[in-house]
């Protein structure tokens, strides 16, 4: 299937975020180029905007870990831009300079200090230096004793008042930092600068009210704030308008949607609303947690071909045991029952999920219930992770840790299994047709590749000329563990 097995550097602990950057990691093995030249401009042009405009100064904006980071980057330069800052490529050639990082993964504050301090000398030059994103929350105001040379310190849950952050940093002063997490805004852009050629990443609801015993996303994003139905569907018709047919909502618990405005609207009634947009030809969501995942949206995936045949549900576990410490807030049963749900949908939904290795205590029987969990699934993919204690949770006093040894080992026979269920499941889809948006094109000669609805990667020979950002129908011919190849039907 599309998705790749083991972690390419991923974010970790906050497994409802990091699988987001999986979907754009490196997924063809023919040397395909992702040609994004072009797409930013249009959408920028489309929303009043270019790389020329007004010139207040220039911004630098470099993102690490998830796809809500990148997206959250691709909201902060909106911000930027409308504020008449211009987009460069360098730190050198930038008047500001912003560093956007996930605190997910091991040791992310030691990077974070470690590319800080190639920016120290940047600081003769009149540059403001920024940390954004969950290590700025992490690590706070800590952030200017060990670089003094930063002015800026912003977790996600504060961008929203990045504008008059900016403003602050523009009047001369020297040091603003934008730390809350308790609140109930969430960030509201005029402009997002997209950097995805053919989707377009839309958050609904940021923050998590979960409480899982080895995640920061509680701590570092803050309670669960859903944006109003009514600004997601100005935000649809606006990529509609700016000429993207796909369009991902974003979540930590995208499923856990609730509409503040009067009219209430639910997640699978949202989800409908969204593929009713005018160009709109698919709408992906993740990610989905078990406990709020209901029936309404597979009769919405059932009734609406633009939803797309893919729902991503994190178990993590198939021991309750572990379950039940990671406080997960569902037993495996239960969890059995909503890929039930979705087992009895009458489109082909392909299920993929996250899964964690060596938690704190996780026995040899525990992990053989995993095992069996793939089994009794058989699911599409898996985003798989060995545990690592992280700041600010509870698991981190929990003992009986695994050795790193018996992680790896576990996390190899885990990783062993799943493959070979892909490469039954892809098999058996060989002779199929499928409905490929066109994403990359090979250096070779005919050679394309784009998803699936069910997200799958399929690789595929054509002679057309030019199918970038096309829709085209494939017929399987063969299969991989993570990918499909075929043949477009003229
Ligand atoms: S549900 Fe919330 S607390 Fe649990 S893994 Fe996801 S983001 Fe973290």
């Amino acid at each position: 299937m599309a998705y790749q097995l083991d972690a390419l550097g991923r974010a970790r602990g906050c497994n409802a975020c990091a699988k987001l950057r999986r979907t754009m990691g490196k997924t063809f093995d023919i040397g395909l180029e992702v040609l994004a030249a072009g797409r930013s401009a249009r959408s920028e042009l489309a929303l009043g905007l270019s790389h020329g405009s007004t010139g207040r100064g220039t911004f630098f904006l470099e993102t690490f870990g998830c796809q809500m980071n990148e997206h959250d980057s691709e909201k902060v330069a909106g911000v930027l831009l409308a504020r008449g800052y211009r987009q460069v490529e360098t730190p050198d050639a930038a008047s500001v300079i912003l560093y956007n990082t996930c605190s997910i993964r091991e040791k992310a504050a030691q990077k974070v200090f470690s590319r800080l301090g190639e920016f120290r000398e940047k600081q003769h030059e009149g540059k403001i230096i920024g940390v954004l994103g969950c290590v700025a929350q992490q690590e706070g105001e800590g952030i200017f004793k060990r670089a003094p040379w930063v002015s800026l310190v912003c977790g996600s849950a504060s961008y929203r008042k990045l504008p008059e952050l900016l403003t602050e940093l523009e009047n001369g002063n020297h040091r603003v930092t934008g730390l809350e997490t308790d609140t109930d805004e969430t960030f509201e852009t005029e402009v997002t600068r997209r950097d995805h050629p053919w989707r377009a990443y839309l958050t609904i609801i940021e923050g998590c009210d979960k409480a899982c015993s080895y995640c920061v996303v509680p701590y570092t994003r803050g309670p669960e704030r859903s944006r109003s139905s009514e600004a997601i569907l100005r935000d649809v018709r606006q990529v509609a308008d700016a000429g993207y047919t796909e369009v991902q909502l974003l979540g930590q618990t995208v499923n856990s949607y609730a509409d503040p405005m009067a009219r209430r609207m639910r997640f699978s009634e949202l989800l409908l609303a969204v593929a009713d947009v005018a160009g709109i030809r698919r709408v992906r969501f993740t990610t989905s947690h078990p406990k709020d995942f209901t029936q309404d949206i597979v009769d919405a995936i059932d009734a609406e071909p633009r939803l797309c045949e893919h729902v991503h549900l994190p178990v993590q576990s198939g021991s309750n045991r572990v379950l039940k410490e990671m406080q997960r807030t569902y037993t495996r049963p239960q969890y059995l029952e909503k890929i039930g749900m979705i087992r009895a949908s009458k489109r082909p939904i392909a299920i993929t999920t996250d899964i964690i290795v060596g938690f704190p205590g996780e026995t040899d029987a525990d992990f053989e219930e995993t095992l069996s969990l793939l089994d009794e699934v058989r699911y599409d993919g898996i985003f798989s992770f060995k545990y690592s204690p992280r700041p600010n949770t509870r698991a981190l006093s929990m003992r009986d840790a695994i050795s790193e040894e018996e992680k790896s080992r576990r996390l190899a026979v885990l990783q062993d299994r799943q493959r070979e269920i892909q490469i039954a499941n892809n098999k058996s889809q060989i002779g199929e047709s499928f409905e490929v948006l066109v994403s990359g094109k090979s250096r070779r000669e005919g050679q394309w590749s784009g998803y699936t609805s069910s997200h799958k990667v399929m690789n595929f020979t054509s002679q057309a000329p030019a199918l970038l950002g096309t829709y085209v129908q494939v017929t399987a011919t063969d299969a991989t563990p993570n990918s499909l190849q075929g043949e477009h039907v003229a």
